[in-house]
């Protein structure tokens, strides 16, 4: 049976679909909403501000839920069974409950994941579920609301409090929180994060900001490393390591021993870990990338808007994913940033 590997010997388990480049929040360290609040990082170099890049798609550019659900189709026939959402902010787009009925239906696919920033999780909340979403995992990297408007543009921390809760309620399982720690805006907040997760029973990672930012303003100085946030943790939890979820796992996970919550640092800067990755990204717009920091993309909309058989659509995955990179070259002097940021590309 075909299978996706690449020449590195890696399997592609694991699709992570972008469904829209949009979003209603204004993460500093995603999109920024303007130059000045791109540059509020910038206080270290006397670099020229970079203009903002954003790419706004007119709608007629994203691939309908029926060529998303298509893709995923040959993909799982292929070998994928994991599939996460995301964005931009995935739950802008319209019915998003019917695009996870689609995914759900699909022979293979165990897994069904959501990022989001969750300021519309909770009118969704039972509608995702019902469709036969598994897991949920909310961006919040604040525990103070001020300083939640402060990195995310929006007052909104109400709002994401009530989508975790709902979730709570709903019993997904487990639910997690991603944190971006950056240095001077939100580092004083590590430990706050994990007892909030404590009190809520919630699982959290911690991830390195990556220079994927639209404000262009990524410096390694903003980078507070994983080595970092377990010495800040270490120095106020008895921690114990856990092995690995899997190989291919992102995240080296902790957890506060006598009852805590899993804790997890991802690493892609101070250590990356591209040698077990067994991801590919579909991002909006139709576009395949083998790797984030990927700097070809594949197009693979022409391919579904010209009655493609499923055949030559397997054949097509499995050449491009021959062409995964070996590894992303971040912090060395080859390192070139993709066009695309992270919120276009989806995290
Ligand atoms: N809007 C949704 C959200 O925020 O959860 C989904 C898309 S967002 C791009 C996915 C994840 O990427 C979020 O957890 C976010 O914190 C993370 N992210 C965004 N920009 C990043 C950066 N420059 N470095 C590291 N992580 C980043
Ligand atoms: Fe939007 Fe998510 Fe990026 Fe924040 S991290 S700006 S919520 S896409």
């Amino acid at each position: 049976m075909a299978r996706l590997v690449d020449t590195y010997g890696r399997r592609i388990r694991d699709l992570r679909i972008s469904i829209t480049d949009r979003c209603n929040f204004r993460c500093l360290y995603c999109l920024p909403e303007s130059e000045e609040s791109a540059d509020f990082f910038r206080s270290s170099s006397k670099a020229e501000p970079h203009p903002i890049h954003r790419e706004w798609k007119p709608k007629s550019h994203f691939l309908s839920y029926e060529e998303i659900a298509r893709v995923a189709e040959v993909a799982a026939a292929l070998g994928v069974n994991k599939i996460r959402l995301t964005g931009g902010e995935p739950l802008l787009r319209r019915d998003v409950p019917k695009l996870i009925e689609q995914l759900a239906a699909i022979s293979g696919i165990e897994d069904i994941a959501l990022t989001t920033n969750g300021f519309s999780f909770l009118k969704n909340s039972v509608a995702l579920q019902k469709a036969g979403l598994n897991r949920v995992t909310f961006s919040l990297d604040s525990v103070d609301s001020s300083n939640f408007k402060r990195l995310t543009g929006r007052e909104a921390f109400k709002d994401v409090m009530e989508s975790i809760i709902r979730a709570k309620e709903l019993g997904f399982s487990p639910i997690r929180i991603n944190a971006v720690i950056i240095r001077g805006l939100n580092d004083h907040e590590i430990v706050p994060l994990v007892r909030f997760a404590q009190d809520q029973g919630l699982e959290i990672r911690f991830i390195e900001f990556m220079p994927l930012d639209s404000g262009r303003a990524w410096q390694k100085d903003h980078v507070v490393t994983g080595s970092e946030i377990l010495g800040a943790l270490q120095a106020e939890f008895d921690l114990k390591p856990l092995e690995l979820e899997h190989a291919s796992a992102t995240a080296k996970r902790w957890c506060v021993v006598g009852g805590g919550p899993e804790i997890g640092l991802i690493t892609p800067v101070s250590e990356p870990f591209c040698g077990q990755c067994n991801r590919i990204r579909l991002t909006a717009d139709g576009k395949l990338r083998t790797c984030l920091f990927s700097l070809k993309e594949h197009d693979l909309k022409p391919l579904l808007r010209e009655e493609t058989d499923d055949e030559a659509l397997s054949q097509w995955l499995e050449d491009v994913v021959l062409k995964k990179e070996r590894g992303h070259l971040i912090g060395q002097d080859q390192f070139q940033r993709p066009d695309r940021t992270m919120s276009a590309i989806g995290g």
